[in-house]
């Protein structure tokens, strides 16, 4: 695996493998990386004949200074991942390389109502700080497909209505969420929960599950009732469920009314705040 932390050197290397008729497939994330991530390059892998994966911590898309300051940052073992995994290359910018001094956001996109609900309501301008670092690490890497995982479905609708606002030609592929045995979806945040709070949290899975086995015979209203009540008791707090329309993201009346339609929660179990979800209907 090749080490880039300047944007000149990857973009020169990267043009002469396109050349040589080499596709590129891009994973970006914020390090500390765990399985979730690496099935994102095992993707690219198996798609591109190179895989690009960039660690980069982008201040931008984080609410509070101490968030950003606490963000885990794990750089020797997530290289050591890395290289098991087969990544051909890894981009791991300082700050001043991804945002120059002279830098100005090239694009600005509005979203409509996309980054309003659910993660932007205890959120606001995170989505459009992750769109601001997506953007301009598409226009450093300029691959050919680009590796998001279903575990954060928001952040894949937005980019997902970014790429058809810039009329790109770049695949997005969305990887499946990757969980631990007991259905708590990976996340770094997880180290952070205590012995106790980790009992509770596959309560979310469940309830996701249970939601699913119930769609032919309730309307998403009572699911997303039932499904609080159930978050609720089960000693977590809930900050929303919804079921939605898995590209607009609105809520729906009925399970008819969408070709794709997708559950989403997030919950707070003591401190730590934890995100899930799952594609009822695609
Ligand atoms: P992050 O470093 O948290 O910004 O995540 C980088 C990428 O990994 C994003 O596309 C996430 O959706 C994806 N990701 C994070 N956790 C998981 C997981 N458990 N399963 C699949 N993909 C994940």
């Amino acid at each position: 695996m090749i080490l880039f932390k300047k944007v000149d050197d990857l973009r020169r290397y990267l043009s002469d493998e396109r050349e040589n008729g080499k596709k590129i497939g891009f994973v970006p994330t914020m390090g500390a990386l765990h399985t979730g991530h690496i099935s994102l390059v095992e993707l690219s892998n198996k798609k591109a004949d190179l895989t690009v994966c960039s660690i980069f911590v982008n201040p931008t898309q984080f609410n509070e200074s101490t968030d950003l300051k606490n963000y885990p940052r794990t750089p020797e073992p997530d290289i050591e991942k890395l290289v098991d995994s087969g990544c051909h290359i890894l981009f791991m910018p300082p700050v001043e390389e991804v945002y120059p001094q002279n830098y100005k956001a090239a694009q600005t996109f509005d979203f409509g109502d996309l980054d309003k609900p659910m993660e932007g309501v205890e959120r606001p301008g995170h989505f459009q700080g992750m769109a601001q670092v997506v953007y301009r690490l598409l226009q450093i890497v300029e691959p050919n497909s680009l590796y998001m995982g279903q575990k954060d479905y928001q952040q894949f609708a937005i980019v997902q209505e970014m790429l058809k606002q810039m009329g790109s030609d770049i695949e997005l592929v969305i990887g499946p969420t990757v969980r631990e045995i007991d259905g708590v979806a990976m996340s770094s945040r997880n180290m952070r929960l205590n012995k106790n709070q980790r009992s509770i949290a596959p309560n979310i899975y469940r309830t996701l599950m249970a939601v699913k086995d119930k769609m032919d015979q309730f309307l998403p209203k009572e699911l997303e009732k039932m499904a609080i009540e159930m978050l609720s008791n089960q000693g977590m707090e809930l900050e929303y469920f919804e079921i939605v329309d898995g590209t607009t993201l609105t809520p729906i009346a009925s399970f008819d009314e969408s070709e794709k339609v997708v559950a989403c929660t997030a919950v707070r179990v003591g401190e730590i705040r934890l995100i899930d979800n799952f594609i009822l209907k695609s």
